[in-house]
């Protein structure tokens, strides 16, 4: 398996500028899944790392090969996308065996390839039917098939659950992972949806229109997103953020304070925030608890409350800003109701609002 990497790569339409400037390490045997919304470039990425696009700059690297321009058939590369793209006349062994049909190996040879790759993928019984005759989840394996017959450098996945029903998907997922654990295999993989890149991925690369936001391991960018985009991108319901004002807190120990209607949450030490700055202060929805009217640093009305049977997520308005709390059902919420609500201070983060960067700070209780 081999390393990619990424230089500077980018590529413009007319006008519109769909990958800028994009650079990024995939290790050997790393998971990295590019994850963004709709449009933000994340195929048109992986079709210039295929070769299947010329990029309008920048390099792409294979283990030390520079395949910025091999045609995509000799890059070592084997790519799995959204649409299975089987050969419908022929049986899944046929599919399978189809890449190595150009390699000039024995039929025996082949043979012991494709049920090697059967067994791995559990499709053993399965290897005379034709694609009309298989599950979308048993297509989509075979599509997989015909790219780990190829042993290549390193595997390339557009969206590849997409076409899966929901629960076919989770159990597909699964099955992508344990391959990756067993082979080894250096993966790259496009998705729109948080909960594949957040339980697959080693690493995820969070794209906003064509640029990279941010690169880190799930709870990296869970925990510590560097911009707004990224904060509100991950987690469901998405973080809290409230426009907001640092103040001094005469009843803080000379502490800073967060304020905006109906929030004022203590902020002990700050690094790079002084009072009268305005900031953008963000609150996941499960660092919310309810708390008695003396101690609530974020008061409001309850709006509504949905019942998601382990949890319920509660919709809250105080003054202009809307929040939402989640957490184990009761949450001794209800709509109508006021809603007193304390927040985990340590896992609050605030925002530059003129460019949406994260903003450093501490609490008192962490000594540098
Ligand atoms: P999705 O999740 O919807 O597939 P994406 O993140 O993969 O989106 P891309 O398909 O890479 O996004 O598209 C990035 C941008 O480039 C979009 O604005 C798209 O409209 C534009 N684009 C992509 N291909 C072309 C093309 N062939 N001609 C013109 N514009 C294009």
């Amino acid at each position: 398996m081999s390393r990619i990497r990424v230089e500077g790569l980018s590529r413009r339409f007319g006008q519109v500028v769909a990958v800028d400037d994009v650079w990024l390490d995939v290790a050997d045997g790393e998971f990295l899944v590019l994850l963004g919304p709709s449009g933000c470039g994340k195929s048109t990425l992986l079709r210039m790392i295929a070769g299947l696009l010329p990029p309008s700059e920048g390099r792409v690297l294979l283990g030390e090969a520079d395949i910025t321009h091999t045609p995509p058939q000799r890059r070592d590369l084997a790519m799995v996308f959204q649409s299975y793209a089987l050969y419908p006349h022929l049986t899944v062994a046929r599919n399978i065996a189809f890449p190595l049909r150009a390699r000039g190996l024995s039929k025996e040879a082949m043979r012991e390839k494709v049920n090697a790759v059967a067994k791995t993928l559990d499709l053993g019984g399965l290897l005379e039917r034709r694609p009309k005759e298989l599950s979308g989840g048993q297509r989509q394996r075979v599509a997989l098939g015909r790219a780990l017959v190829r042993d290549p450098g390193a595997f390339l996945m557009d969206e590849p659950l997409s076409n899966l029903d929901a629960k076919l998907r989770s159990s597909t997922r699964a099955e992508i992972t344990a391959l990756h654990r067993d082979l080894g295999a250096t993966v790259l993989y496009v998705t729109h949806d948080q909960v594949e890149a957040m339980t697959m991925a080693t690493r995820i690369a969070l794209l906003n229109e064509g640029r990279v936001e941010q690169v880190g391991t799930p709870s990296e960018v869970y925990d510590e997103p560097a911009s707004v985009f990224v904060a509100r991108f991950l987690g469901s319901p998405s973080m809290n953020v409230i426009e907001a004002t640092v103040q001094t807190a005469p009843d803080n120990g000379g502490g800073l304070s967060v304020r905006a209607g109906g929030v004022d949450v203590p902020l002990d030490v700050a690094a790079e925030v002084r009072p009268g700055q305005e900031v953008l202060l963000g609150i996941r929805p499960e660092h919310l608890t309810v708390t008695t009217p003396e101690t609530a640093a974020l008061r409001g009305t309850v709006t509504a409350v949905e019942n998601l049977g382990g949890e319920e997520i509660a919709h809250c308005q105080a003054g202009e800003n809307r929040f939402c709390v989640r957490g184990p059902r009761p949450l001794g919420l209800a709509a109508g109701q006021d809603a007193h609500l304390a927040v985990r201070t340590e896992r609050l983060h605030l925002f530059d609002p003129a460019d949406g960067r994260r903003l450093a700070w501490r609490p008192a209780s962490v000594t540098v």
